[in-house]
């Protein structure tokens, strides 16, 4: 009898502290990164929050709200930022070939636009 009403505040323990700590992260947001997008519609060039892993593939276009906009790649050789072409096999630089290539970064002040 003791150790069932032991783990029965356990159990209302766990709840509270788990119900305490969920807004917590809910507010911090730890799934949104910002990458630098372009968007092959309207051809807005900007920072993008997309959900952390959901980088790769169409994003919804701050300015068109086209599903339309894609995450921008930089050339680490000559800095070009560019579109990888679709389809398989490794991204390389479209000006100088290089494969030393990855995703371009936003400056660090910068913020996704408000959705309007
Ligand atoms: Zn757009
Ligand atoms: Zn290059």
């Amino acid at each position: 009898m003791l150790l069932g009403v032991v783990g029965l505040i356990l159990v209302l323990c766990a709840v509270l502290v788990y119900s305490l700590l969920r807004p917590l992260v809910a507010s911090g947001d730890p799934d949104a990164t910002v990458i630098l997008a372009r968007c092959v519609s309207c051809g807005y060039e900007g920072p993008l929050s997309v959900q952390a892993g959901r980088s790769d593939g169409a994003q919804v276009c701050p300015k068109c709200r086209e599903r339309a906009a894609y995450k921008l790649w930089e050339c680490r050789n000559c800095g070009a930022q560019f579109l990888p072409a679709p389809g398989p096999g490794r991204v390389a630089c479209p000006s100088c070939r290089s494969v030393d290539v990855g995703s371009a970064k936003p400056r660090p002040d910068a913020t996704a636009p408000p959705p309007k």
